[in-house]
């Protein structure tokens, strides 16, 4: 049995969506400035993004999850291992069943966030939600400043222990984001990333560096809101609650 448990950032904005960073300017980074071996690139309503990091893999010592953060009816759907770009709008169960029939891996992203599926107060749906939509992986922690207390809201209701992986990521919509939060996985490629998972043995940490990071964000508010007007197709919530 492998012992090696390594790092992978499940979460990470391009410039192909709201992110500050350019692709090759994200595997840098990745690769210079931090410990995580595996990052999924997960751009709003494209995979553009995450195929371009893709190509690039051999040129970074970092492999690539594709990856793509859908906006469904009702709240944002993560798929990972996915091919194919899956259109924003649809119902999360449909969502979900797209990114399974790829073979792809559904993540609830800041399940209890406004933009979350189950919704700030959406704790008493999440029960009945587990039996209706075959989900496989629950972001318990987001490094987004604000979620202090939708992250905490996650990993309680997550102690249950429902049979679906705990992954974390880190939301990065700016480079010093990328690795706030991470997913521990057995191994240290994304296919033994993508084994863990399958396997619930992932666990959701958090980085340091949380006031930083905050700040940072307040800094880079104004030009991620222009890079979101100007990607705003791609960018806008589908959800009308
Ligand atoms: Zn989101
Ligand atoms: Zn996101």
């Amino acid at each position: 049995m492998n012992d090696t448990w390594s790092k992978a950032d499940l979460h990470i904005h391009s410039h192909h969506s709201d992110g500050l960073a350019t692709i090759p300017e994200i595997m840098k980074h990745a690769q210079d400035n931090t410990d995580l071996s595996v990052i999924a690139i997960t751009d709003h309503n494209t995979i553009e993004g995450a195929l371009l990091a893709k190509s690039l893999e051999d040129d970074f010592d970092i492999e690539v999850v594709v990856g793509e953060e859908i906006s469904t009816k009702s709240g944002h759907v993560i798929g990972l291992f996915i091919e194919e770009h899956i259109p924003a709008g649809l119902t999360v169960a449909e969502t979900i069943n797209r990114i399974s029939d790829q073979g792809g891996v559904a993540m609830i992203p800041h399940p209890f966030s406004n933009q979350g599926v189950f919704g700030p107060f959406g704790v008493k749906g999440f029960g009945a939600a587990l039996n209706e939509l075959a989900f496989h992986a629950l972001e318990t922690y987001n490094s987004m400043p604000f979620l202090v207390y939708a992250n905490r809201v996650a990993a309680k209701v997550f102690a249950g222990g429902q049979g679906i992986a705990a992954t974390g990521g880190s939301d990065a919509h700016v480079l010093q984001g990328i690795g706030k939060g991470y997913t521990l996985f057995r191994g240290n490629t994304a296919a033994e990333l993508r084994a863990s998972i399958d396997a619930l043995e992932t666990r959701a940490e958090t980085g340091r560096g949380g006031l930083g990071i905050a700040l940072r964000y307040a800094f880079h508010f104004p030009r991620i809101q222009r890079q979101r007007e100007w990607n705003w197709e791609r960018c806008k919530p589908e959800r009308v609650r």
